[in-house]
């Protein structure tokens, strides 16, 4: 490109832009606001611009390398002072009656700009939005601004529209070239909020088009195993249960039994909140899997629940004649070749473990469905290996975290989801207050009227981020003071993740028979740990969970008949840790508490790092896009099934875009 010499070029090169193109599309992060502020109405701390008249000969101080340059002016009626850091060099042309245009953070109390930059001259000879790119300190932004304005004139008509007309049309989005120039350049705040919702739309439809074109690859690639189930034998099973299943979790039976006997592989995730009954839906699929003669698998998170799920399993298939086996990190090695032997010979009809399933030596006979619950707790890849163990077995992923709709159309877009939205007959909502550390005594005492009407109680220890070590030496001292203040009247337990898991074992069954009253527990007991008659929960520093991880700690009381009671200790510093507070108090429900969390604080948390499966986007925005992403995701699903979107030409960038992300290919690439 004319204009731009060896030396720029291999700066913009570390900026990984190589080409006009790669330039064009390097976006601002942001737009700096230089239209002119009245210092009068601009409150403390905000940023404004200002044209003002230098008054005084400006003073530099020098700091080491440091400097500290100060000059007063007049701003309209205000005398103000101007600080600029490390800029002395400003000195020689800040002279008295010169005019200038200052931009920088307004102090209101000492009347002060802390300047960010002044420019000379009146105000009207420059743009009031200036975009600002992250440059790395390779290249200052003017000179930067001006290659982008070399660059669009010379090379900008000739980048091609991606989007139909007719969609700009109908959603009145600007074509390609304007919303190019209002990005880079824009005449007005609204020029750039038109062209970053053309944007926004833009990477919301192809990246939905990408999930839809996906799922239907993986849809007629992967053929499933027709699974022919004895309708017969689950009624007579159902029939066993001593409750009646919810509408919703018939509904959702009935979803996961029709994609079982289907050909299509299945591939759906199912959402339930905490207590939403979700083991006794799992349990009726695998069963379902049995009666037509295959194997089925049920993974979970950790050695605790897994073997909840193995005696529920137990409890109802083995009077069925079903044989269920449990294998985990702690089972012996003479039993665990037992149990691989019979698994492969198909003399094992539901396997339920934890990652322990998943290991190669893990062969089973024949199959054909798979189960993961708290499907969050594993990663990706941990995912695909238990697919893959069978010839294309139906998976089901379970999650009690409820997921809002913007991040579960996009994180599992490619997926079938089912929702059980509605909580068995008769729980009562779990009574949660918020109170502060110094308040223990009053909640200690609350506690012990529910110990001394029989009912139990979890404690959970203050949590320290990143070690689990002292996590466990919290734990342990709350242990020992609880142990003393309930001495000789109550006993209590302490759990935690470094016991041997034949201690765990013996902890969490002495609690659930009742032999413990008070359960001290680290976060292990935040997952499917079910023990009806605990109905009182205090959290120490429940500030530092998310809301997410509070619900889930919460919904281990309130699973039986009587009213349960959740205390969180917290003494937030923050506005964002007082709103959680307040939201755990307002509300039970998990779907209202995750749209909260990730309003809160954004999408890239919600999930926890590396395994939330979110593509990272150069516009959109999850929390705020939400509107456009429904919309792009409608077209998606529309435009996959529709002639026109394959044939017509107004499509073909489209298709291009498609045919090159792998998509087609049944790929997922982010
Ligand atoms: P989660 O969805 O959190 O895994 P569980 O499957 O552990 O929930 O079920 C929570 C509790 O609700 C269990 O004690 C279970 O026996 C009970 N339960 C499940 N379904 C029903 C129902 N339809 N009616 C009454 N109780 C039910
Ligand atoms: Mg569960």
């Amino acid at each position: 490109m004319k204009g731009v010499g060896k030396e720029t070029a291999e700066q913009l090169a570390s900026l990984g832009i190589e080409t006009v193109e790669d330039l064009i599309w390097t976006f601002p992060y942001r737009h700096e606001d230089f239209t002119l502020k009245n210092l009068a109405e601009t409150p403390h701390n905000e940023k404004v611009t200002i044209e003002a008249r230098v008054e005084s000969v400006p003073a530099v101080t020098y700091m080491g390398k440091k400097s500290r340059l100060t000059v007063t002016v007049l701003a309209g009626r205000h005398l103000v002072k101007v600080v600029m850091f490390n800029q002395h060099y400003l000195k020689q042309k800040l002279t008295p009656g010169a005019i200038i245009t200052v931009s920088g953070k307004w102090d209101r109390g000492r009347q002060v700009i802390v300047g960010s930059t002044i420019k000379f001259g009146p105000k009207q000879e420059q743009g009031d939005f200036e975009p600002v790119y992250s440059l790395r300190n390779t290249i200052h932004q003017n000179r930067f601004r001006k290659i982008m304005r070399l660059a669009l004139d010379e090379a900008g008509n000739n980048i091609p529209e991606t989007l139909p007309l007719s969609m700009c049309e109908q959603y009145k989005l600007l074509p390609l070239q304007e919303a190019l120039e209002g990005v880079h350049f824009p005449k007005d705040p609204n020029h750039v909020k038109q062209a970053r919702r053309r944007f926004v739309f833009e990477e919301l439809l192809a990246f939905q088009l990408r999930i839809q074109a996906l799922r239907k690859a993986r849809q007629d690639q992967e053929k499933g195993l027709p699974i022919h189930y004895d309708l017969e034998k689950l009624r007579a099973f159902i029939q066993t249960l001593p409750y009646e299943l919810t509408g919703a979790q018939k509904r959702v039976v009935n979803e996961i039994c029709k994609d079982l006997k289907s050909r299509h592989r299945m591939n759906r995730l199912l959402q339930g909140d905490v207590g939403s009954g979700k083991t006794v839906v799992a349990a009726i699929g695998l069963y379902a899997a049995v009666t037509a003669g295959f194997q089925g698998a049920l993974m979970a998170p950790t050695e605790i629940l897994a073997e909840q799920h193995a005696e529920n399993l137990y409890a109802w298939f083995e009077p069925l004649g079903v044989r269920v086996a449990l294998l985990s990190g702690s089972t012996k090695a003479k039993a665990r070749r037992d149990i691989l032997e019979r698994l492969a010979n198909g003399e094992i009809d539901i396997l339920i473990g934890t990652h322990a399933l998943i290991q190669p030596d893990v062969e089973f006979k024949q199959l054909g469905f798979v189960i993961t619950d708290e499907q969050h707790r594993f990663g990706v890849e941990q995912r695909r290996v238990l697919r893959d163990k069978g010839q294309n077995p139906d998976v089901l992923f379970m999650t009690a975290t409820p997921i809002p709709r913007t991040l579960a159309i996009t994180a599992f877009g490619e997926m079938d989801v089912s929702i059980i939205d509605e909580l068995p007959a008769g729980r009562k909502e779990i009574e949660t207050h918020w109170m502060k550390h110094e308040q223990i005594g009053a909640v200690l005492t609350k506690m012990e009227a529910e110990l001394a009407a029989g009912r139990q109680a979890y404690v959970i220890c203050p949590l320290i981020e990143e070690s689990d070590k002292l996590d466990v030496q919290n734990a342990v001292e709350v242990f020992e003071q609880l142990t003393t203040y309930f001495h000789g009247r109550f006993n209590v337990g302490l759990m935690h993740g470094r016991l041997h898991p034949d201690e765990k074992d013996a902890v969490m069954r002495a609690f659930s028979e009742g032999n413990i009253q008070v359960l001290v527990s680290t976060t292990v007991v935040e997952v499917g740990v079910n023990v009806p008659n605990a109905t009182f929960m205090v959290i120490y520093d429940a500030e530092r969970f998310g809301l997410a991880q509070l619900h889930q700690l919460r919904g281990r009381v309130g699973r039986g008949e009587h009213q349960s009671y959740c205390v969180l200790l917290a003494d937030p510093k923050t506005e964002e840790g007082k709103e959680r507070m307040m939201s755990m108090t307002e509300t039970n429900d998990g779907f209202r508490l995750a749209e909260k969390d990730l309003e809160l604080r954004g999408p890239g948390d919600f999930f926890g790092k590396k395994q939330s499966g979110l593509p990272e986007f150069k516009m959109a925005d999850l929390v705020h896009d939400y509107r456009a992403l429904e919309v792009a995701r409608q077209d998606a699903v529309r435009l996959i099934e529709s002639e026109t979107f394959w044939s017509s030409e107004e499509y073909e960038p489209l298709r291009t875009m498609l045919a090159a992300s792998g998509a087609l290919e049944g790929e997922r690439i982010d």
